[in-house]
């Protein structure tokens, strides 16, 4: 299956993905962990255009994430064929979250229609928090807080997320983000069990 993790900054996806990669190791389940923006040239592009090192307008960020993901949807066909999960930090839906505000949602989705054709998530799961909660914790761990959206931004995001997370109609399971890590691994273990028999 290729399992999609969302949500805004401090939400706590990486985290989550982790979690249940190390599940799957102790349970014996092949698969492997990605991101976006990837680490192949255009998802390098991509970081070094997002800590700002390389300006970059609007239009040209949303059609470079795209790109990415288009390069990335073969290399995750591929290894779904090898018969392995993929595990995948962002997709699809943080481009509708995060690209859109200036851009028509409707057209972010547009450009990003071939690469679903390529490849759909069988499952995204959504973590969900209240902006506030996110900053907190951003704070708290006191990453560089300039590499991350702002409040009000992170509030407009997660608007953004839970309209996309409905429109778009894929199979999606939402997390309440602020409930103690363990307890979230255990709901995408349960989730992945009644459903895909993991
Ligand atoms: O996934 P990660 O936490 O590294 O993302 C960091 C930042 O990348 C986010 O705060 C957001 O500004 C940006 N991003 C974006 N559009 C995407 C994915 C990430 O603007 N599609």
């Amino acid at each position: 299956a290729f399992i999609v993790f969302e949500g805004i900054d401090g939400s706590g996806k990486s985290t989550q993905v982790e979690r249940l990669s190390e599940r799957f190791t102790a349970a014996g389940i092949r698969h492997t962990c990605h991101r976006e923006p990837t680490d192949g040239p255009v998802g390098q592009l991509l970081r070094r255009a997002l800590a700002k090192d390389i300006p970059l307008d609007e239009l040209t960020l949303a059609l470079l994430f795209a790109a990415d993901r288009s390069e990335h949807a073969l290399i995750i066909q591929k290894e779904l064929a090898a018969g392995k999960t993929v595990l995948c930090d962002r997709h699809l839906l943080s481009s509708l979250a995060y690209n859109a505000p200036a851009l028509d949602g409707q057209w972010v989705h547009a450009i990003n229609t071939p690469i679903r054709e390529r490849i759909r998530p069988d499952i995204t799961f959504l973590f969900d928090l209240p902006a506030e909660e996110a900053l907190t914790r951003i704070s708290a761990r006191g990453d560089a807080p300039e590499h991350y959206e702002k409040g009000e931004v992170l509030q407009q995001v997660r608007a953004r997320y839970l309209h996309w997370s409905e429109a778009l109609k894929d199979p999606l399971l939402k997390i309440d983000a602020s409930l103690p890590i363990d307890e979230q691994t255990d709901l995408l273990c349960v989730h992945l069990k009644e459903v895909f028999h993991y």
